[in-house]
């Protein structure tokens, strides 16, 4: 085999969401899997669309998953630069070949001339075909005009899909379209069959919404004499009822909405692999170097595949369960609350329960926030002293009596010993012996003050022996005191 080239060329039109990026990916791993070279190409011709940021934005989505490109906007191949509207006068050079050859032509129309040929055909009941006006004889093109390919052929053509295998598609799909606008900048159609053919690419990974134009990409390379490269049409990403494509109305978005919601790029990479692709067992965490050992376009699902938010969730908690704990807690530290910090001994006796409890790192700010279940560190919320009474014993005095106990055994516990093994062995003896629910609910109620929160030996630890103990008096003078 040639040495393998593919590419990834997104239209700098606004965020890069789930399918542009499984795009992304599978060109990516294409590349690397037969040691070729990748290709981020932007494909900047329609200024229309054009949005402002998108080429950063791409690069930096695409650098989060690790998708290092060989040639990209911000190095220019030996072909010259990947960015199309820097281009412009090789598409040029290329639009005069075809005209010498009489393959190409400025349209001699007006829009409003052309409108009339299209309502007339309405009329008439049949498709509107450029081709059916094609002018007897070619002027000359000055860049003014729209200039129009002559479709050297009309026929039905046959082709082969490394996905979808034998795939054809016929005349009414061929016609003279436009290679280069009045505006000077080529059609996609144009310029990306050239851009393949210059930047030497062996294998086009796209979706499936190309394959209809197909034919006239195929009657181009015809007129241009260039030999296509392979096509490798992508499953469609499905919604998860199956019923359509996933679309930005139905969540597809900006893939780094992810990252600000800390999703982990190892997680998101491996569960997008997967959404058209798998190996040949069945194991579903796979890390890049799996992926690219087992990784074959001959493994690609022609099936649509669906994109399941939760299952992407399962696959961050599974990443989450492999870091190490300065790795959680280096991703932690953005989604603390400004009194929470990575070095205290309190998110140290903290970091098995947060790393037990998240699927995404963001969640950590809402169980910090208010009504989260570890506000409660922040300071001691103002609740009644109902809430300190075990409901299948609502007695005050019994509650007195259970914590003034828990008091004294926590009281025997050294300060730097104050772990929540510490406090558990400590209680947990006198709690099996009155009842666990008797003992532990209001010793977790008056350490927290709210129904939600984490057991109460994990809770002390977290607050430290004299902030625990001097909740534990609130609440014991709260049982004494309060109406
Ligand atoms: N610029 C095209 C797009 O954004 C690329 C299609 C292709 O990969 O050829 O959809």
């Amino acid at each position: 085999m040639n040495k393998v080239v593919t590419r990834f060329a997104p239209s700098p039109t606004g965020f890069m969401h789930i399918g542009g990026v499984r795009t992304a990916i599978f060109a990516y791993l294409t590349a690397r899997k037969y040691g070729g070279t990748f290709i981020l190409r932007i494909e900047d011709t329609d200024k229309e669309r054009e949005v402002e940021g998108s080429i950063e934005h791409i690069q930096k989505a695409l650098r989060w998953l690790n998708l290092e490109w060989n040639y990209g906007p911000d190095k220019p191949g030996p072909f010259g630069s990947c960015i199309q509207s820097e281009r412009l006068p090789t598409y040029k050079e290329f639009a005069l070949k075809l005209i010498e050859k009489g393959l190409a032509y400025p349209d001699p129309y007006t829009a409003g001339q052309v409108e009339t040929f299209r309502k007339k055909a309405e009329a008439e009941k049949r498709p509107f075909l450029y081709r059916d006006h094609r002018p007897k004889e070619f002027g000359v093109w000055d860049g003014t005009k729209p200039l129009r390919l002559k479709v050297p052929e009309v026929k039905r053509w046959h082709w082969k899909d490394a996905v979808r295998g034998d795939l054809e598609g016929g005349e009414e799909m061929l016609d003279d379209f436009v290679l280069i606008k009045s505006d000077g900048y080529p059609t996609y159609n144009f310029a990306h069959i050239i851009d393949d053919h210059l930047m030497g690419v062996t294998h086009i990974l796209r979706a499936d919404e190309f394959i209809s134009s197909t034919p006239r990409f195929l009657s181009l390379y015809q007129a241009l004499d260039i030999e296509p490269p392979v096509f490798a049409t992508l499953p469609p990403i499905l919604r998860d009822d199956r019923t359509k494509k996933l679309g930005k109305r139905d969540g597809a978005k900006d893939v780094m909405e992810y990252e600000r919601e800390g999703y982990l790029s190892e997680a998101m990479l491996n569960y997008l692999t997967l959404l058209g692709w798998h190996p040949s067992d069945d194991r579903e965490i796979l890390s890049l170097d799996e992926i690219l050992k087992e990784f074959s376009l001959e493994r690609i699902q022609k099936a649509g595949a669906v994109f399941d938010e939760e299952k992407l969730k399962w696959f961050n908690r599974q990443y989450i369960l492999r870091k190490s704990d300065e790795e959680f807690s280096e991703r932690a530290q953005t989604f603390l609350p400004e009194w929470m910090s990575t070095k205290t001994t309190a998110f140290k006796r903290l970091l098995p329960v947060l790393k037990d409890k998240i699927q995404v790192f963001g969640e950590i700010s809402g169980l910090f926030g208010e009504g989260g279940e570890l506000h409660f560190i922040k300071a001691l919320p103002d609740y009644t002293v109902e809430l300190l009474l075990w409901k299948k014993n609502p007695d005050r005095a019994a509650a007195l009596a259970n914590l003034n106990e828990c008091r004294d055994l926590l009281g025997k516990i050294r300060n730097e010993d104050f772990s929540a093994e510490a406090v558990k062995a400590a209680v947990w003896p006198y709690a099996e012996a009155k009842g666990r629910g008797e003992v532990l609910w209001p010793l977790r109620m008056a350490l927290t003050g709210q129904d939600k929160s984490p057991d109460p030996f994990v809770c002390a630890a977290i607050l430290g022996k004299d902030e625990s103990l001097s909740r534990i008096d609130q609440a014991v003078k709260k049982c004494i005191s309060e109406k």
